[in-house]
């Protein structure tokens, strides 16, 4: 779970609350889920399994909706590619270009949203999609060689 959660301080940051209502896990016996993380030391966030999560979660559907419909991309981007052929759609190649498109869209984005929340939730997927694409981009350029090197292996 990558989602960051800023706005959060003592129990709630400590995972002992829940991020979005407060309530106690050492008080009150509510099954909890992981949400999130604490931007300040990464640690495990958590958040009542109902009504809190499903709220989360509804909220991140809809911004990544929002996000989708505004960079004009068709297919939902959660690229696990490991599969080989670099420069096919679903290699590396191809979910580079997936994170490269939603890092556009993602920045058209930011430029229109006041919003803490959505801002926050952008930022987040920013960090994640440029954290892929360096690493894919770096794979490719890995498994290709540049045009004047001696290409033993094609
Ligand atoms: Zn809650």
């Amino acid at each position: 779970m990558e989602r960051y959660f800023w706005h959060i301080s003592g129990p709630q940051g400590d995972g002992l609350a829940c991020v979005v209502c407060g309530a106690s896990f050492l008080d009150t016996r509510v099954t909890s889920v992981q949400v999130g993380r604490n931007p300040a030391d990464e640690s495990p966030v958590f958040a009542c399994k109902k009504p809190c999560a499903v709220v989360l979660a509804e909220d991140a559907e809809r911004m990544a909706r929002q996000m989708r419909t505004a960079a004009g991309l068709d297919d939902a981007d959660v690229p696990d590619g490991d599969d080989d052929p670099v420069f096919c759609v679903d290699g590396h190649f191809g979910s580079l270009l997936r994170d490269l498109r939603t890092l556009a869209g993602t920045e058209a984005l930011l430029t229109t949203s006041d919003d803490v929340t959505t801002i926050r939730f952008l930022l987040s997927l920013t960090a994640r999609h440029a954290e892929t694409a360096m690493m894919r981009a770096r794979l490719v350029l890995a498994r290709t060689k540049a045009p004047d090197t001696k290409d033993g292996d094609a």
